[in-house]
């Protein structure tokens, strides 16, 4: 038997982390590496949940850590901070992603990244290229990644590439995109049971940039309203998050997936980042348009250092 390789993708897993370490399982399996698992780095949220019900399918187990020299393929990130804590002890074999880079190896490996809005998008990609059959279950989760990160292809890290892919895979999962796609993602806005804490951990990113250490971290809704009557505890939580963790700034964005608005919590001695780009008050201030991390929030952080 080969050795074990695990395939995970970033803490706070969302569907395409979870749903393309499953995809990126069954590929190795169909290359010819049988002995490798797809694992998650934490909970599974409330739409990768409607989707792995949808395909009555188990979630996925899940690791603390991994142990000396185990072999693993990262999905869906790159970044040391967002991955196994120890992933400095790991071999990593692969790396697919559509992320920024900020990843370094001292060893040759496979990495593949595409300007694309989705891993599921450069998934299907190897697929195609290899000559591999995608079955119905896998093009089901490939699909759901991709309405996922492109909510619904409005965000603007939506490529024509990705929307031409999930149409193929929507002919192949016997899927309607639009009432399927709506009804994953408002399972996903279901926030009446988590504490403030959990809200702002649920889809949180760290982020390290010269000296600048930072969060950003996102719920979907369909009323930003309902999330702000709880803005005071909130804003404690992530004052306690800030202290704990020795950040310079923590940003949470509350974003409106039917508008496709956001409105911002800024918090942290550099909040000074954020200000020139848009007026705080109250520690608050509404973003319109703005829904995806990657292309509008990271880069009002980065660009403003
Ligand atoms: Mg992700
Ligand atoms: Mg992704
Ligand atoms: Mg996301």
């Amino acid at each position: 038997m080969e050795e074990k390789t695990l395939i995970f993708g970033h803490k706070n897993p969302d569907t395409d982390t979870i749903c393309s370490s499953i995809v990126m399982e069954d590929f190795e399996k169909k290359s010819g590496n049988k002995n490798c698992k797809a694992v998650r780095l934490g909970k599974v949220n409330k739409e990768t949940k409607y989707v792995l019900n949808y395909l009555g399918m188990e979630e996925t187990p899940c690791i603390e850590d991994v142990e000396d020299g185990t072999n693993v393929i990262l999905v869906d990130h790159n970044e040391a901070t967002q991955s196994v804590d120890n992933i400095q002890n790991a071999k990593i074999l692969k790396v697919i992603d559509h992320h920024t880079i900020n990843f370094k190896a001292p060893y040759l490996l496979y990495y593949r990244t595409e300007p694309v809005g989705c891993t599921a998008t450069v998934l299907y990609h190897l697929y195609t290229e290899n000559n591999f059959e995608i079955e119905k279950n896998i093009a089901v989760l490939m699909l759901s990644a991709i309405i996922s990160d492109t909510l619904l292809f409005k965000s603007p890290t939506c490529t024509p590439e990705d929307e031409k892919v999930a149409r193929e895979l929507a002919k192949i999962a016997e899927i309607d995109i639009e009432t399927y796609g709506l009804e994953m993602l408002k399972a996903g806005t279901d926030l009446d049971d988590f504490s403030e804490e959990e809200l702002i951990n649920l889809d949180a990113k760290k982020f390290t940039s010269g000296d600048l250490n930072y969060i950003i971290a996102q719920v979907n809704t369909v009323s930003i309203d309902d999330v702000l009557k709880k803005k005071e505890k909130l804003e404690e939580e992530i004052k306690s998050v800030i202290e704990r963790n020795g950040l310079d700034l923590f940003v949470f964005a509350i974003t409106d997936i039917l508008n496709s608005n956001s409105q911002i919590i800024a918090l942290g001695d550099r909040v000074d980042i954020i200000e020139k780009t848009c007026k705080l008050e109250n520690n608050t201030a509404f973003l319109e348009g703005v829904v995806s991390r990657k292309k509008q929030l990271v880069p009002m952080v980065e660009n403003n250092i």
